[in-house]
């Protein structure tokens, strides 16, 4: 592991394009409980479908409950070193960016600003009648007080989190990008995802077609190791700290 920890922090320092792909497990060791950990909120409720939330105020109702228990979560969450040290490294050069699955907003809170949401943002509402963008948190305090849906101040419309939601597609223009960026880049580090959820999924995949070396850094197995120049297994914070040390020390 050692050995692995060294050669990643040389094809960093080497690269002139390194991005990072990020998913749920970089984000529990700040609290927020992975897609498959027993007990996370995501594993407790049916999710509901974007059909049935345009079409049915019960199904509006039960999505509000569920992300209004969820945001407890993540509003409370702090940035973990994991988030701190890709921060640092697009600070210093080394990083052109992130590409997250994640919806927490842990990365722009550790203080990194080119974070490309791939499905979107549980900070924030939007209306699916007129656009406008709300902060969740204030929303999510009106609908607990209340009990019931808000409607966009606005227009009235249907107000969901910004999050892309199962039978909701990618927004177009950040998977673009993301693309853009897979196919641009030397060096692609793809860290806490079980690597299972397409079309996310398929962005690494894409980065090594395009001649990229692809390290993945994950606790369990994932679906793509076997395409990997590199996997290590284990703490993300830990990992990354120590990769970190390498390129400084
Ligand atoms: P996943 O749950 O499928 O996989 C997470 C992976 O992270 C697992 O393979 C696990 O071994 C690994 N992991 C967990 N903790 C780790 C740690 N401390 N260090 C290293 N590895 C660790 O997650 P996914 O691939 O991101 O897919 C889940 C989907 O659910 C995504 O689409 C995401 O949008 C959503 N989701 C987001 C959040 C969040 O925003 N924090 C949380 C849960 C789910
Ligand atoms: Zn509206």
């Amino acid at each position: 592991m050692e050995d692995n920890i060294e050669l990643v922090a040389q094809w960093l320092r080497q690269s002139t394009m390194t991005v990072a792909f990020t998913g749920a497990g970089i984000s529990t060791e700040s609290g927020i409980p992975d897609f498959r950990s027993p007990g996370g909120v995501w594993a407790k409720y049916q999710p509901v479908y974007f059909d049935s939330f345009l079409s049915d105020a019960d199904a509006r109702l039960e999505y509000w409950r569920q992300k209004a228990e969820a945001h407890t979560e993540i509003a409370r969450a702090e940035a973990n070193d994991a988030h701190r040290v890709l921060a640092k490294w697009e600070a210093n050069g080394h990083l052109h960016g992130v590409i997250s699955q994640n919806i927490d907003g842990l990365h722009q809170l550790a203080g990194s600003h080119r974070v490309l949401e791939l499905h979107g943002t549980a900070r924030q509402v939007k209306c699916l009648d007129c656009g406008m963008i709300y902060e969740a948190d204030q929303l999510v305090d009106e609908f607990r007080r209340s009990g019931s849906v808000p409607l966009c101040a606005e227009c009235g419309g249907r107000l969901k989190h910004a999050t892309i939601s199962f039978g909701q597609s990618l927004p177009e223009e950040v998977l673009s990008e993301a693309t853009a960026w897979c196919e641009g880049c030397q060096l692609l580090l793809a860290m806490g995802s079980s690597l299972q959820v397409t079309p996310a999924a398929n962005l690494p995949p894409l980065a090594k077609q395009t001649g990229a070396r692809v390290v993945i850094i994950n606790r369990d197995t994932t679906a793509l190791d076997e395409m990997a120049d590199v996997v290590i297994r284990g703490s993300l914070a830990r990992i990354l700290v120590k990769i970190d040390d390498r390129m400084t020390g």
